[in-house]
């Protein structure tokens, strides 16, 4: 399958700096900043630099460097927030069946309560 980047989406806008974030971590490929609407205490959105969509299209296509970039500051994310003891849970969502929001790859990395079973039945 090819991946289409809709350069107007939310996340690629708060990239470009024409929206605010609160911003939690910056390295070069990767910006984590907290959700506007968050659902637990800590609730912190992970994005790569690059014009990604979905898991599957980082996974596939990114280089190694920005692979292991993103895959480094969501572990930060872990420590900075301090959920490594307690607990947490990271999500993706993509497409339709994933219910995804914003058409630019982000990791949820939620913590800071109990989470509840991972998926509502039906
Ligand atoms: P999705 O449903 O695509 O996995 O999640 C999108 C997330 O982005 C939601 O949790 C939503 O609250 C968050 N979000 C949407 N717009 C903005 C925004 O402008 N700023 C921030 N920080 N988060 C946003």
């Amino acid at each position: 399958m090819s991946y289409e980047y809709d350069d107007q989406n939310i996340f690629a806008k708060i990239l470009r700096g024409e929206i605010p974030n609160d911003t939690v971590m910056e390295t070069e490929h990767t910006l984590a900043f907290r959700d506007i609407s968050a659902q637990a205490p800590v609730h912190v959105l992970v994005i790569p630099k690059g014009p990604y969509v979905c898991y599957d299209h980082f996974a596939l296509e990114a280089s190694d460097a920005e692979i292991v970039d993103f895959t480094r500051v969501i572990g930060e994310v872990c420590k900075a927030e301090g959920v490594q003891e307690g607990g947490y849970r990271v999500i993706s969502n993509a497409g339709r069946a994933g219910v995804q929001e914003v058409p630019h790859l982000h990791v949820h990395v939620l913590g800071g309560r109990n989470l509840g079973r991972m998926l509502a039945k039906g």
